[in-house]
């Protein structure tokens, strides 16, 4: 029991200290993709060397995003819950992705009732509709629909009893997975994508837990993934 809360602390500990180390890589990285941006525009740089610096812009920039992704995985936040305008939210990031290549083609089909207001933490859901919103345009490289619904639903329990849920899901008409694959996608740093971080399912994972919720998905090689979170309503407006 010691042992193993030791481990735990340990752990815990070297968390931190990588969450610091990553947060700390944030200044200087900004400085570099920076000043390059600043040399590149400033006319002096001859057409071959454009290249370069064309290649350390594009890799500070996925730099950047790899230790967005591990940031938000590695520094959870506690949830702070409140009334949120679901259809909003959705529509909100909807709008932001229209300037985003990986959904070229892509239809976002929200299908959220504008009086839906569930209780939950809305910066930890946008970052949950966004990673797997992201995750299923990557599954549509040559386009398709993804289907956002949200409401309540009524789970019939053993013995007759009712229980209210939320029930929010994002399904595509991508490439789907095959079991093994399927199996992984909740592991931090699992990917099939060569620019992957393999962070995204698991904050998503961390972000439902720490709602008290739990996450489903089906899918199927050549047709499309559905996930489906369930999450615990307010004792007032639940059992
Ligand atoms: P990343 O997107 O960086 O690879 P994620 O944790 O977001 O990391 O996803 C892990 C893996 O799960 C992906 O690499 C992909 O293989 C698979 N995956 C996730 N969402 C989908 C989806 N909608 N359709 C097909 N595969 C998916
Ligand atoms: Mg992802």
């Amino acid at each position: 029991m010691e042992e193993s809360l030791k481990k735990s602390d340990r752990l815990a500990a070297i968390g931190e200290l990588s969450a610091r180390i990553a947060h700390e890589i944030r200044n200087p990285l900004a400085a570099i993709s920076g000043s390059t941006q600043l040399i590149a525009q400033g006319g002096a740089v001859s057409d071959p060397d454009r290249r370069l610096f064309d290649i350390v812009l594009r890799e500070t920039d996925r730099l950047n995003g790899l230790i967005s992704d591990f940031l938000a995985y590695a520094r959870p936040n506690q949830p702070e819950p409140r009334p949120v305008d679901f259809h909003s939210l959705v529509a909100e990031l909807a709008a932001l992705v229209t300037s985003d290549e990986r959904f070229e083609g892509v239809v976002i089909d929200n299908r959220v009732d504008s009086t839906f207001r569930p209780l939950l933490d809305p910066d930890q859901f946008r970052q949950v509709l966004w990673n797997l919103m992201g995750n299923a345009a990557g599954a549509m490289p040559d386009g398709g629909t993804i289907t956002v619904e949200a409401g309540q639903s009524d789970e019939i329990r053993g013995g007759g009893q009712r229980r209210i849920t939320y029930r929010i899901s994002v399904a595509d008409t991508g490439l789907g997975m095959d079991e093994a694959t399927v199996a992984r996608i909740f592991e931090p740093f699992f990917t099939t994508k060569s620019t992957g971080t393999g962070l995204g399912l698991a904050t998503v994972h961390r972000i439902v837990e720490a709602h008290g919720g739990r996450i489903a998905v089906e899918s199927t090689p050549g047709k499309g993934t559905m996930f489906v979170i369930f999450l615990p309503t307010p004792p007032s407006s639940g059992e």
